[in-house]
């Protein structure tokens, strides 16, 4: 299976949130005026998720700011904490049952026309195993910025052992904002064909996307085994593979790195690129099979 490239793809970028908890939950903004803060902030596409509960904003939301309702599920996951599933596009009249298992929700929500990404793996102390059992998963958080306050936003390493045995997921960054600073921290840049929601959700069951909690990407393409990548200005550009392989671009004290290009073997399995700025603020895309 691959992903669309958005760097290929014909479409516009839209800058999302997909996972944002209101006064519907523990959040400590109403959802109309936590809309407001996105579209004011620049955002195009916004996912309301609060725990247990479709929160559906009077109107269409703000002009500017795309809002999809969804939930924040909480099915039991035998041996450890409850799931957390961002479930997107869910119709307001879903029939939430916090007693189904895991895979019955994920079942239903897809049944009723929603998709769901496995949140915060490494905040939870979920396992590949745990998250790999789940059938119909379009995605899974790399990043989560409100995870951040426990030191555990960045899911990498659940990602790569997903990847690593052959769980192929894309990966979205996302504030989870409750209230205090876990807002604007984490955001997926979309390309989607427009600002609807079937051409968002389209993108993001393609993996048309990659995610940021602060460096642009402004091209990463893979051609045979030619990596290239151009990006904003970083300290740091590795092309991450399959276990023990990959290679890493460091940039000298005082200087900074826009590009970076490797030949890679097809033994590597696939390869995803990841930067890091001078805040260690990073940038993901999706990964590309090779070989
Ligand atoms: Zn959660
Ligand atoms: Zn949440």
């Amino acid at each position: 299976m691959t992903f669309a490239n958005p760097f290929e793809a014909p479409g516009q970028w839209l800058k999302a949130n997909l996972h944002t908890h209101s006064t519907q939950s523990d959040g400590d903004t109403t959802p109309a005026e936590r809309a407001l803060q996105y579209r004011d902030a620049g955002y195009d596409v916004l996912a309301i998720t609060d725990h247990r509960t479709v929160t559906v904003l009077e109107g269409e939301g703000p002009e500017g700011l795309l809002v999809i309702p969804s939930l924040e599920a909480h099915p039991a996951c035998p041996g450890a904490s409850v799931y957390h599933l961002v479930c997107l596009n869910v119709p307001a009249d879903f029939e939430y049952n916090e007693e189904q298992p895991a895979q019955e929700m994920i079942d239903g929500v897809r049944t009723a026309g929603g998709d769901v990404i496995f949140a915060h793996p490494y905040w939870c102390g979920h396992s590949a195993e745990q998250i790999r059992c789940l059938d119909g998963l379009i995605g899974v958080e790399v990043y989560n910025a409100t995870c951040t306050k426990i030191g555990k936003g960045d899911s990498s390493v659940v990602w790569d052992y997903l990847l690593a045995g052959g769980t192929w997921l894309p990966a979205v960054a996302v504030d989870d904002v409750h209230r205090g600073r876990d807002i604007f921290m984490g955001w997926t840049m979309i390309k989607a064909a427009e600002r609807s929601t079937d051409a968002v959700m389209s993108a993001l069951r393609a993996g048309s996307y990659y995610a940021s909690s602060g460096p642009q990407i402004d091209d990463f393409r893979v051609e045979g085994g030619n990596v290239t990548l151009r990006c904003s200005p970083v300290r740091e550009i590795h092309f991450m593979c399959r276990c023990s392989a990959g290679r890493c671009f460091y940039a000298d004290p005082g200087e900074a790195l826009t590009s970076a290009d490797a030949e890679l073997a097809p033994s590597v399995g696939y390869v995803r690129a990841q930067i890091v700025d001078d805040l260690g603020r990073r940038a993901w895309t999706n990964p590309v099979a090779l070989g």
